[in-house]
């Protein structure tokens, strides 16, 4: 083990990778660690990323990993950080196992757990035709028979949403008959149907949703469900650093500011895990920003240099 690493970098998605290489790239000590727990590795494809659209996630992983490997400053290690702590105005972090390092930054990118309904059925279907984004999967959805299932305000947000896609777009309200005149006048004029009955299981095969069964005993023929997956934190390891996390609309987010130091100036934070637009795209460029600003802080300890950079 090296005595300190100049930045560790928790998490190897979109955004950890992205850091990474611009660490690499800046000749600084870096150590990645990485559950390789991605939270779109489900889906066949990725959407809507520039240069590699629709193409598998595991593959851009992989790809990152590999240009990585042409920078000599760069360890990469499969793992979990189970803790950190701070010693002796170092970040320590735990990783399973009993192994310990020492990093004078870190950089979180540990994503988010996303929480989508707890319906029989939904778990082999998530990511493929049951999703939370129509920006990810709505063009995979094109013209397909669609349905929505949301309460509420969101649940007439959502289902217009998905109008932009196909025809063919049901509300499902799952019992709750919650909408509002207005609402249901805004979804029919839209050519949407409100359905009121009470879902209880998802039906489909190979990834591929077929229809919907209702506690009535009837089914639904669909093609793909939209549903919402509230997202949360993976780990109190922001906490257990300094950083705070503060509630989003999606979740809780850890608090960052415009260059992405959390409230602990030397523990930093990019992609899903500090965003209220997660997208690979976004989580591409924050991890790239987050890292930059991590050499700007190393320059201004070593020589002096202005910090925050102006
Ligand atoms: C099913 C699904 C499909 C999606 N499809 C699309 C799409 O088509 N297009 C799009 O733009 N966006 C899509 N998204 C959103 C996109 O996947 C995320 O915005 C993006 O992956 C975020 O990247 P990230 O690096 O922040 O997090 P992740 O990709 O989740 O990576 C975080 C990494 O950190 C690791 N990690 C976490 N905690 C620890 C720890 N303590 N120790 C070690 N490692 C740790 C995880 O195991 C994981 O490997 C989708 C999301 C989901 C859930």
């Amino acid at each position: 083990m090296r005595n300190e690493w100049e930045c560790a970098v928790v998490g190897a998605g979109a955004a950890g990778l992205s850091a990474a290489l611009v660490l690499g790239r800046a000749r600084r000590q870096t150590v990645v660690i990485d559950a390789g727990r991605q939270s779109n590795l489900v889906s066949d494809v990725i959407g809507g990323l520039l240069g590699y659209d629709r193409r598998p996630p595991a593959q851009l992983y992989a790809a990152g990993r590999a240009e990585l490997g042409e920078y000599p400053s760069v360890e990469f290690r499969h793992g979990t950080v189970t803790g950190g702590r701070r010693v002796d105005g170092s970040l320590l972090l735990e990783i399973g196992g009993g192994e310990e390092i020492c990093a004078r930054r870190v950089l979180l990118a540990t994503g988010m757990e996303y929480d989508p309904p707890d319906i029989p059925g939904l778990p082999p279907l998530w990511g493929r035709s049951v999703f939370q984004c129509p920006f990810c999967h709505g063009w995979e959805m094109r013209d397909k028979r669609l349905a929505s299932l949301a309460a509420g305000e969101e649940a007439v947000h959502s289902t217009l949403m998905l109008r932009g896609w196909t025809d063919d777009v049901v509300a499902l309200t799952d019992g709750k008959s919650d909408l509002s005149d207005d609402d249901l006048n805004v979804l029919r004029s839209a050519g949407v149907t409100v359905d009121d009955r009470r879902v209880v299981e998802l039906i489909g095969e190979n990834g591929k949703l077929t229809s919907i069964a209702f506690a009535d005993g009837t089914r639904m023929e669909r093609d793909g469900l939209l549903v919402e997956a509230p997202l949360r934190q993976r780990s109190p390891l922001a906490e257990q650093l300094g950083a705070t996390c503060t509630p989003s609309p999606l979740g809780q987010s850890i608090g960052v500011d415009e260059i992405h130091r959390t409230e602990a100036g030397d523990v930093f934070a990019a992609g899903d895990a500090c965003t209220e637009h997660p997208h690979v795209a976004g989580a591409i460029a924050s991890g790239s920003q987050a890292a930059m600003i991590v050499v700007q802080s190393l320059l201004a300890d070593e020589f002096g240099l202005p910090y925050p950079p102006t």
